[in-house]
């Protein structure tokens, strides 16, 4: 048996204890009783950020916004993203104009940018749309 992984719900901040062998089968949260591991992305707001960046899972935040034409083109792929990595990282939304304090806090400059956090750090950084095989390969470089 392997150590349970902590991973936090998506929908209400809640830190779930997991096994990693229960990872495929759609865990539930304990509080919420949501999904925990999504096949998509769910949005980040500022309120949720400390307790989504924590964890044992990956969390991969693409930072966007309305008006921005590039990452408009990118949510596709974001979206095909979060569906081939389920269970080993999770990814989420941060619309900067919604949440402009924590875009500041971030010190993001030009969107769309893909930050990785790491058990409540940030690993990695990228800045613009590319594709699929691109932005997998990048995550695989950081061992996802
Ligand atoms: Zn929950």
């Amino acid at each position: 048996m392997s150590e349970p992984l902590l991973i936090p719900c998506p929908h209400c901040n809640g830190l779930n204890r997991i096994p990693a062998e229960r990872l495929a089968d759609l865990p539930k949260c304990g509080r919420c009783k949501g999904q925990v591991l999504l096949s998509q992305p769910f949005e980040l707001k500022q309120g949720d950020y400390a307790s989504q960046i924590k964890g044992d899972l990956p969390l991969l935040v693409d930072v966007w916004a309305d008006w921005c034409g590039p990452c408009k083109s990118f949510a596709p792929v974001f979206q095909q993203a979060a569906a081939q990595l389920a269970g080993k990282c999770r990814l989420a939304k941060l619309d900067s104009e919604a949440n402009q304090q924590l875009s500041a806090q971030l010190g993001i400059r030009s969107i769309p940018s893909l930050i990785l956090f790491r058990n409540g750090r940030e690993v990695a950084r990228q800045s613009g749309a590319f594709p699929l095989p691109q932005l997998l390969s990048w995550l695989r470089s950081q061992g996802i």
